[in-house]
């Protein structure tokens, strides 16, 4: 089976109003036709405007950073899953890393999460990954198993099947140091095989696996290149429009 190729960016909290429009409009005028997908993970406030600025851009979408586990209600400062969709956003980046760490999310806040963002026919796009101390105790599967069981295999076969993972290494975002295609290859297909076991070989052949951590465009290539990944999320290198685009154009 074709999985879908992925590129992803995550903005992260960077970019003014006039600069998110800047740099949408950038990626969408210097997209080249590519039958992998490219999503624009933009700050919450600046959706409304990407979403219209990629509308007729084949094969772009754009996701929200984060995402309120309630529908709605008195939960001050927060977005809803409704009010994503409203704006035209169709995937919610889920479990990043940075998120866990500075704001305290655990397994269980983001099993609730995935079922309020499926629940409106959204899709996740869920993070995983170790920090360092783990990679070097050499115990990175089972931490990253432990991710997944907990916060996704309480899905439904059918329900899992919209789910796109993201495997980002906590050593790799943001600090230059990027996996090897190897280490890479290595964890996803192990990834995969979790999958595999608990879903079956359908459910883990048409899952899509991304890699985040460092891509930029002079490693993109050789990571997309490994049989188990299927593309990146990627944060630094999405702000700038030469280097997001030549990441779309490292699928081979
Ligand atoms: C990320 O934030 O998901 C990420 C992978 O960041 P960077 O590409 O900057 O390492």
């Amino acid at each position: 089976m074709k999985r879908q190729q992925i590129a992803a960016g995550n903005w992260k909290m960077n970019k003014t109003y006039k600069e998110g429009r800047a740099l949408a409009t950038a990626i969408a005028k210097g997209m080249t036709s590519t039958d992998s997908l490219v999503i624009l993970g933009t700050p919450a406030i600046h959706l409304n405007a990407v979403a219209n600025i990629v509308k007729k851009v084949p094969n772009v979408e754009v996701a929200a950073q984060n995402c309120h586990q309630e529908k709605s209600g008195a939960y001050t400062g927060e977005t809803s899953v409704e009010m994503i969709k409203s704006v035209g956003a169709k995937y919610v980046i889920l479990g990043h890393s940075e998120r866990r760490e500075y704001f305290n999310e655990g397994h269980e806040l983001l099993a609730a999460k995935v079922d309020t963002v499926l629940g409106k026919r959204l899709i996740p796009i869920f993070c995983c990954g170790e920090p360092l101390a783990i990679r070097e105790a050499g115990t990175h599967v089972a931490h990253v198993k432990k991710q997944l069981e907990e916060s996704l295999f309480h899905l439904k076969k059918k329900a899992f099947s919209k789910i796109v993972i993201a495997y980002e290494p906590i050593w790799a975002i943001g600090t230059g140091v990027t996996a090897s295609p190897q280490q890479a290859q290595d964890m996803h297909k192990a990834i995969r095989q979790l999958l595999a076991d608990k879903y079956g070989s359908d459910i883990a052949e048409g899952t899509s696996i991304l890699y985040g951590g460092s891509v930029k465009p002079a490693n993109a290539k050789e990571i997309f290149s490994q049989p188990d990944v299927d593309g990146g999320l990627v944060g630094g290198a999405s702000l700038k429009p030469d280097d997001f685009l030549q990441i779309i154009n490292s699928f081979s």
